[in-house]
């Protein structure tokens, strides 16, 4: 299975509902409106540059649909450095939130999330379940079959022979406890 099979697969089921991990800032958006009526693009971002107006005002819809809020979400894509762009994870991660993109990558570009390592880790170890998963939504089947699979798989694992985490710990002493 190709990655943009994964893709298709993942946006049709439903697209991030987690602003962190959206490609861009769209549906995911969380705005921030204060006991002023004062309405900000992001509740990350509520600073004098980032506040679209007054809610008593304007109609706050018509606050939701300006060209600079629109902006403000697509900029999310727009500003990844190249080490993101070049990334296996990315369809995935997305470069995280703006709002922590305040490492360098290794060759020196601003704009790396301060959790990269940590996350790079995290989706390349859940890929195979993930890539196992869309086969069996795509065979119309229940992704929940894994769960079988997987017990099946502890049954016959040795109790000193290395976690299926990668902690480096035996299975008896991790996840097989
Ligand atoms: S895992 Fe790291 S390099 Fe990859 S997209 Fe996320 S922040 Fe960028
Ligand atoms: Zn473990």
């Amino acid at each position: 299975m190709t990655q943009a099979d994964i893709q298709s697969v993942l946006s049709s089921i439903s697209p991030s509902q987690i602003a962190s991990f959206a490609e861009s800032l769209g549906r995911c958006l969380a705005l921030a409106l204060e006991h002023t009526g004062d309405l900000y693009s992001c509740d990350h971002f509520v600073e004098p540059k980032y506040k679209l107006g007054n809610i008593r005002e304007h109609r706050m819809i018509d606050l939701v649909v300006l060209p600079v809020q629109q902006r403000f979400g697509q900029a999310k894509r727009d500003s990844l450095p190249r080490y993101c762009l070049d990334c296996d994870v990315r369809f995935a991660c997305h470069g995280g939130c703006p709002k922590d993109r305040f490492t360098r990558t290794p060759d020196g570009q601003d704009g790396l999330h301060y959790l990269c390592p940590s996350y790079q880790s995290f989706f390349r170890h859940i890929r195979p379940t993930m890539d196992a998963m869309c086969q069996l939504l795509r065979a119309n089947r229940a992704p929940a079959e894994l769960m079988t699979v997987y017990a099946a798989e502890d049954t016959h694992r040795g109790r000193n022979e290395p976690c299926t985490c990668n902690s480096g710990r035996k299975w008896k002493n991790c996840h097989g406890r």
